[in-house]
C-alpha cells in the first residue's frame, strides 16, 4: 500500500472512531483519540486508553505519561514523528478506570485496521492491556523488554512488551526497567530490518540468534 492510500485509510478510521457508538465510552468524553503518527512507521506503540489531557486535545500521550514517553524517545533518538502511537481504546474511560472487556472488543476493529494499514515491524505494548492483546496470559514483570514473535492478521510481527509510562512515574524500579528496555529498541530495529519477502526466513534466523 503506498503512502497516499495509507493516509486515506487512516483518515477513514479516524472518522469512524469519532462517530463510534459501539460502546458507551464516547458518552462522557470531549472527543475521540484515534492515534497519530507516521503512516509508514516501523515502530508502533500501543497504550491503554486516553487520559484527561488526551481527551482534551484529541491526541495520544500528551499528559504526564506522554511527557515521559517523549523523554524516553529523545533518549534513544527516535523522533516521535517517525513512529505511530495509539491505544487499545480510543475514548477516555471515566476517571481513567481500566477499559472493560466489552469496550476493548468494541474498539478492536479500529486498532486491528491501524496495524494492518501501517504494518509496523515492531509493536511495543505499553502496559498490560496491550500486552494481553498479543500475548494473553503473559506477565509484563516476566517478559518486558523481550522480543516475541506473534502471528497477527496473517503476518508475523515482533512484539516487545514494556511497562506503561504511568507505572514508571509511580515506581522508581519500574522507571529503571522502562529506560533500559527503551535502550534496546534501536538494536531490535536493526535486527528486524528486513524486506517483507524475507520476513519468514529472517524470523527463523532471529529466533535461533536470540
Ligand atoms: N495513557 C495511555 O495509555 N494512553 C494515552 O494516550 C495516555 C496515557
Amino acid at each position: 500500500m503506498n503512502l497516499e492510500e495509507k493516509k486515506k485509510k487512516l483518515k477513514e478510521i479516524t472518522k469512524r472512531v469519532a462517530n463510534c457508538k459501539k460502546c458507551p465510552l464516547y458518552k462522557n468524553t470531549t472527543q475521540s483519540v484515534p492515534g497519530e503518527g507516521n503512516p509508514q512507521a516501523e515502530v508502533m506503540f500501543i497504550g491503554e486508553g486516553p487520559g484527561y489531557w488526551e481527551d482534551q486535545q484529541g491526541r495520544p500521550f500528551v499528559g504526564r505519561a506522554g511527557k515521559l514517553l517523549d523523554n524516553l524517545l529523545q533518549l534513544i533518538k527516535l523522533p516521535r514523528k517517525s513512529i505511530f502511537i495509539t491505544n487499545i481504546v480510543k475514548h477516555r474511560p471515566p476517571g481513567n478506570r481500566d477499559p472493560l472487556p466489552q469496550e476493548i472488543e468494541a474498539c478492536r476493529e479500529f486498532l486491528d485496521a491501524q496495524i494492518e494499514i501501517i504494518n509496523p515491524k515492531i509493536i511495543i505494548t505499553l502496559g498490560r492491556f496491550s500486552l494481553n492483546k498479543f500475548l494473553p496470559g503473559e506477565f509484563i514483570s516476566k517478559i518486558h523488554g523481550q522480543a516475541r514473535f506473534v502471528e497477527f492478521g496473517g503476518r508475523k510481527k515482533v512484539v516487545i512488551p514494556m511497562y506503561h509510562p504511568a507505572a514508571a512515574l509511580r515506581n522508581e524500579g519500574i522507571m529503571k526497567e522502562l529506560k533500559s528496555d527503551f535502550q534496546k529498541i534501536s538494536k531490535f530495529l536493526e535486527s528486524f530490518s528486513f524486506k517483507e519477502e524475507d520476513k519468514e526466513k529472517e524470523t527463523d534466523k532471529q529466533l535461533s540468534f536470540l
